[in-house]
């Protein structure tokens, strides 16, 4: 066995690994000539699903832990590959540049939670996504900000330069994450690298329902305010023809207009079965999909109570055969690409 070398000064975090090019003469050439042309090199317009699960993610542990297990559905999910395997509920919208299609699609991340970073390892490299441009934020739960720590390296090691990530965030959201990241604010709190963030206030005051721009421009984003549970609101968010309301017990009737015209409805739908005082179940998001109206309807936010996925899938399909528009159960690392809905 050879001896192992010493660490490699970049330690991956440069970006082209210039650093083992100028030490090791030769290896410069060999490098660029490996190097494959992006797979960013096309028009991009879609979505990704990091994340398709409830706070706890599926599978609970209790249930594998079980004597014997009975859940079907974590069985499932504790398997290699599983799509019934759901991380907390997130997407990363990805755009090209309007008007200059070389330049590098554009990432906006929605929601942070507490599986962000073994999301993002599982599912990142897979599809290419090595910047972020914007982070938006719909509400302060833990499955929705508890990740934001790890997106020092985002701000800190993917660009030669680097500037601070913008997170757009409403008021009570920006009061929480102060106090769970203090140092995040306030970066001379800060006693060793932390994640350079600059945050944006959304959806305040008179500002309730103003659509603001992220990425310089290229995403136009109108907040929706919506119920989740009596004592709380949160934001789900409308791009083009793109509805995404991840936590939601209600819809307001001025936030159901500014949705008129929503094609693709991505929303809570905690069980298949009854109802929850902070969630949408199954009935709950299929009357919200009778008053709008989409062509297809992507259900997140998922429990274990959900059957294991593709069983769940057949049983939507087979449940709204007769209807004008789909209804679907996502999985994580699921693609979808947006050529026909405008984002
Ligand atoms: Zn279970
Ligand atoms: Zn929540
Ligand atoms: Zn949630």
């Amino acid at each position: 066995m050879r001896p192992s070398k010493s660490p490699h000064p970049c330690r991956g975090g440069g970006r082209r690994c210039l650093a083992r090019s100028a030490h090791t003469p030769g290896l410069k050439a060999q490098h660029f000539a490996m190097s494959a042309p992006p797979l960013w090199r096309r028009t991009v317009s879609e979505i990704l699903i990091l994340g398709s699960g409830t706070s706890e993610g599926v599978p609970r542990v209790s249930c594998l832990t079980a004597s014997p297990p009975s859940c079907q559905t974590c069985l499932a999910a504790a398997q290699p590959d599983s799509k019934s395997r759901r991380r907390n509920t997130s997407i990363v919208v990805r755009k090209s540049v309007p008007g200059n299609p070389d330049e590098r699609p554009r990432n906006v991340l929605f929601d942070c939670g507490k599986f962000f970073y073994e999301a993002a390892m599982t599912w990142f490299p897979k599809h290419s996504i090595r910047e972020l441009d914007a982070v938006v934020l719909t509400h302060p739960h833990a499955d929705h900000v508890l990740g934001m720590d790890d997106l020092r390296d985002f701000t800190l090691n993917v660009s030669d330069n680097p500037k601070p990530l913008p997170v757009f965030l409403d008021a009570p959201t920006m009061a929480r994450v102060k106090q769970i990241f203090p140092y995040m604010v306030d970066r001379e709190k800060a006693q060793s690298a932390v994640p350079n963030c600059a945050f944006i206030g959304i959806a305040q005051g008179a500002e309730l329902a103003a659509p603001f721009e992220v990425a310089q421009g290229v995403l136009r984003i109108t907040p929706l305010r919506v119920q989740h549970g009596r004592h709380m609101t949160a934001l789900g968010f409308r791009f083009g023809d793109v509805s995404h309301i991840p936590d939601v017990s209600s819809v307001p009737d001025e936030t159901l207009e500014l949705m008129g015209g929503t094609r693709l409805l991505i929303v809570d739908a905690l069980n298949p079965m009854g109802s929850n005082p902070t969630h949408f179940c199954l009935d709950d998001a299929v009357q919200l999909a009778e008053r709008i109206r989409p062509e297809r309807v992507v259900l997140v936010d998922a429990t274990h109570r959900w059957p294991a996925h593709e069983d769940a899938n057949d049983m939507l399909r087979e449940r709204f055969s007769a209807l004008d528009w789909t209804f679907e159960l996502a999985h994580d690392g699921q693609r979808i690409d947006c050529a026909i809905y405008s984002i």
